[in-house]
């Protein structure tokens, strides 16, 4: 079988994450089986359909690495969907309606509706098993406000047959849709597609994912620096589980292993720290260079906001640490904006007051600084290498006098910060000279105290 399956957002918002999800889902079924996509965007409610809102979704999903193989816009095909109404209407399987207008008792207005033959309609779903509805409830439902302005239903039936679509592969939101839509296909005389209506996921209390319960557009995650793959590995993990067991899985990986009947057949909660969990790990398998070239780019637009002076050699030595601390670069402008990393580009602003922790007295901090800096300069060059071997210089003396006592100040005096990593880590960063120097500048400041 030639496998057809189709993206059909309609452009009226930006990039869902549902959007993306329904795209990867498509996706990774037609690819696995050599299938061909269809992109149509269905833009048939002319009032919030935009250009912007179709760019947005093409460009996103794309970003996530999808891609699709024919391109159709409704609005362009009203000629097809003409033609179909039309041969209803002479077929007497549709007529034409004088009614009230819903908005205006007063306005006479035409609708076409479809005769319906009030049958049983069961489909089977390849997710969910065998769904019966009865169509009676319907009644003789609308399919367009007259031959060139088709309502939805039609237009997607129509659409599928004409593109000969296979698999109709969307969320079980349109489920209710289903059984409209088969009657239309059947007044046609067109070939049901085969359905797979997959549980809708959820925010994290159980509810509708919606703009009030967090971002909800793929634009925003992107914004925020999560990594193409790391979103579209999530989105499609988030209610299917990989036969092999495995949650990183490239795209090659997953089109081999995907299965529409491994679809999970309850909603799963999107989390956004299993996304950053994936986020980190995919951040962490960046080559350096390329995590170093974005991280100095967040670096230098930071520092430079608060004039500091730009070292791209010394910014470059400090990635391994940016990265251990993150896991979206959000995190890192943040941290950076915060001017947590100021220390390494320039000596710190120190407020002398706080170089004596809690109720360490100035001649204790004194007397440990002091302490501290012989041992630091006895330690040869060769232990500024690795924090560990800085830490091994001071720590039983930290240990003996108290750690707080002793190393606070000393991170403090290195950084001027109320939060930093550890002072063995800037040690080790800055190295033996302007650590030493750092110390000294600490201990004439309190000297003033
Ligand atoms: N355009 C519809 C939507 O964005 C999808 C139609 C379909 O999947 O049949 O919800």
């Amino acid at each position: 079988m030639n496998i057809r399956v189709r993206f059909p957002p309609s452009p009226t918002g930006f990039c869902h994450v549902g959007t993306a999800r329904m795209a990867v889902l498509n996706y990774l079924f037609a690819r696995k089986h050599g299938g061909v996509i269809i992109f149509r965007s269905e833009d048939t409610d002319k009032e919030r359909s935009t250009k912007e809102f179709e760019e947005d979704i093409t460009d996103n999903l794309t970003w996530l690495g999808l891609s699709w193989d024919e391109f159709y816009r409704q609005s362009e095909r009203t000629e097809i969907y003409r033609a179909a109404i039309h041969k209803l209407i002479a077929e007497g399987k549709a007529y034409i309606s004088d009614e009230e207008s819903k908005k205006d008792a007063s306005v006479m207005v035409k609708i076409i509706r479809l005769k319906n033959p009030g049958t049983k309609i069961t489909f089977t779903d390849t997710i969910r098993g065998d769904i019966t509805f009865d169509t009676t409830e319907l009644g003789d439902f609308a399919i367009a406000r007259a031959e060139n302005d088709p309502l939805y239903h039609l237009a997607v039936v129509v659409d599928d047959g004409d593109m000969g679509i296979t698999h109709v592969i969307r969320g079980e939101d349109h489920i209710s849709n289903t059984p409209r839509q088969i009657l239309i296909q059947e007044a046609l005389g067109l070939p049901r597609p085969v359905y797979a209506h997959y549980p809708l996921h959820l925010a994290a209390d159980r509810s509708k994912l919606s703009k009030r319960k967090g971002d909800v557009a793929v634009r925003s995650y992107r914004e925020k620096g999560y990594l193409a793959p790391a979103l579209l590995n999530y989105l499609a993990t988030l209610g299917w589980t990989a036969p092999s067991g495995k949650e990183i899985l490239s795209l090659e990986e997953m089109i081999g292993e995907f299965e529409l009947a491994d679809i999970h057949k309850s909603g799963a909660v999107f989390d956004v720290e299993k996304l950053n969990w994936y986020n980190r790990h995919y951040l962490q398998a960046l080559p350096l260079p390329d995590f170093a070239a974005e991280s100095n780019a967040i670096l230098k637009a930071s520092l430079g906001a608060r004039d500091i002076a730009w070292n791209e050699a010394a910014a470059t030595s400090l990635a391994p640490l940016t990265r251990e601390r993150i896991a979206v670069w959000e995190e890192l402008r943040e941290h950076a904006q915060a001017g947590e990393y100021d220390f390494f580009f320039a000596e710190p602003r120190l407020d002398s007051s706080r170089i004596p922790q809690g109720k360490v007295s100035t001649a204790d901090t004194i007397r440990h600084l002091e302490s501290v800096k012989q041992f630091l300069t006895a330690a040869p060059l060769d232990t500024y290498d690795d924090p560990e071997r800085i830490k091994a210089a001071v720590w039983e003396y930290a240990g003996t006098e108290g750690r707080g006592a002793v190393l606070w100040p000393l991170r403090y005096s290195l950084t001027g910060l109320e939060r930093s990593p550890d002072p063995f880590e800037v040690a080790h960063l800055i190295g033996k000279e302007a650590t030493l120097r750092r110390i000294d500048a600490a201990l004439l400041a309190i000297s003033k105290i």
